[in-house]
């Protein structure tokens, strides 16, 4: 819909919503595309723009639509609970919020697990680094290579990813260790047990140069930021064997993997044969309301030496919303649905055989297409420009995907985990024809 709204307001069209943005909203937030939409509603999978123009939706919000656009269970949870109250602080006992916390316990998978409520994945990090280093009475924090972890001056610090990360004044003395990705690791060429037996070597190198005195790893079972990278399976349980000899914590940042999403298991890090002391969650589990949080043993989650309150965690507003979508999600397995459609999507790419992709990887339903320059070998060089010109081929045909990586030149595919097997090869056919679209145009 074009022209003067009912209210009187004008579409992005019209009333130039992207100069306004740029004027008012700070310069370093990143926005899609060379004319950038402007989402207006959703439904299921798809997300229609104020001019009316539908996308198939294969981002999902940067995988914080989880369930569905406007699922309607989350809808009405949210509406029934603001109709009652929106809002009233951890200073007063809070129904929904301790409903929240009981069923996302009953699914951590962690032993005597307890549940701090946070607004965003950041915020949840933070927490854990808080919890970590106020235990082990240390701010020395080991950190993957190419990670990602937040905005906020602590979980900038610990990011591997420098281009997220604008300073080098840091709260913790951060060591950086490989593993969290295998294309362009110096490992890339080893067999699975190789690889994880000098990521290994790695971290007792880097252990040896700290003194031993550090208080956690922070790691990404699948790196999401980084490109939807990932070691093999076992790396992560490996290197907390090496850890655990020091008594050092290991967080587990779920914040893109959890919920069912690598359909393999319900969290990422289950496929790596151990325990971690801390989770972080966020994204997914609000299905697009600002709620992620901390898991982590009570010994741990009740360590922390000081008084502490959260406005906002834990809202009776978000809870109500993010516990009608996790209940969803369990009732309707959709961890089966994300092993169901992550394979054949996985598939699909790795036969299109183009000179552009250099790399298919992932599990379920987070999916890496990393784009090199044609005949530049394995790795091959980084081509964020084709990666670019993907993401707007991809536009073209109805389909918004996301885009990572260190050098800016991955694909990220990551649907909302309702996907059907119509849309799959509705998403794949469009992605394919777009990659085919770049890569005949190199001729
Ligand atoms: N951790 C990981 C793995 C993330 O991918 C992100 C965001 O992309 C964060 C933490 C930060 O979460 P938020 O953007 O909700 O603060």
């Amino acid at each position: 819909m074009n022209g003067p709204s009912a209210h009187g307001e004008r579409t992005s069209q019209h009333d130039n919503l992207l100069g306004r943005t740029r004027a008012v909203l700070p310069s370093w937030l990143a926005i899609y595309y060379d004319e950038p939409i402007e989402i207006e509603r959703g439904e299921g999978r798809y997300v229609w723009t104020d001019d009316g123009t539908r996308y198939l939706d294969f981002f999902g919000g940067i995988l914080t639509t989880m369930t569905a656009h406007a699922l309607p269970e989350v809808t009405k949870a949210v509406a029934d609970q603001a109709g009652k109250i929106i809002h009233s602080s951890t200073l007063y006992l809070n129904r929904p919020m301790v409903e929240l916390a009981e069923q996302i316990a009953a699914v951590s998978a962690i032993p005597d697990a307890k549940v701090f409520l946070t607004t965003s994945g950041t915020e949840a990090n933070d927490a854990a680094l808080l919890l970590a280093s106020s235990l082990r009475r240390s701010n020395q924090i080991l950190a993957l290579r190419n990670s990602y972890h937040g905005r906020s001056f602590s979980t900038i610090a610990i990011t591997g990813n420098r281009s997220w990360s604008p300073t080098s004044l840091s709260p913790f003395q951060t060591y950086y260790v490989h593993g969290g990705q295998r294309y362009r690791s110096p490992f890339a060429g080893l067999s699975d047990g190789e690889f994880i037996a000098a990521c290994v070597a790695d971290l007792r190198d880097v252990l040896d140069q700290s003194g031993g005195d550090v208080a956690a790893l922070i790691a990404e079972p699948i790196q999401g930021v980084g490109g939807f990278t990932h070691g093999p399976d076992g790396l992560l349980g490996a290197l907390a064997e090496v850890l655990r000899e020091h008594g050092i914590l290991i967080i587990a940042d779920e914040v893109q993997t959890g919920w069912g999403r690598t359909g393999e298991h319900f969290w990422g890090w289950q496929a790596h044969g151990f325990t971690p002391d801390i989770v972080t969650f966020a994204k997914g589990v609000g299905n697009g309301l600002s709620m992620g949080g901390v898991i982590a043993r009570a010994e741990v989650m009740d360590s922390l030496g000081a008084n502490s309150i959260s406005t906002f965690g834990g809202s009776p507003l978000t809870s109500a919303g993010a516990l009608a979508n996790l209940r969803y999600l369990l009732d309707h397995d959709l961890q089966a649905n994300a092993a169901r459609h992550g394979p054949v999507l996985i598939e699909g790419l790795r036969a299109l055989g183009s000179p552009i992709v250099g790399d298919v990887r992932g599990k379920g339903l987070m999916i890496g297409v990393e784009l090199v320059r044609p005949g530049t070998g394995t790795p091959g060089d980084p081509a964020p420009e084709l990666a670019a010109a993907v993401l707007e081929a991809t536009k073209r045909r109805g389909l918004l995907v996301g885009k990572g990586g260190l050098h800016g030149n991955v694909l990220r595919i990551a649907p909302p985990m309702t996907l059907t097997a119509d849309e799959a090869t509705e998403g794949l056919t469009a992605l394919i024809a777009a990659i085919r679209e770049v890569d005949g145009g190199l001729a």
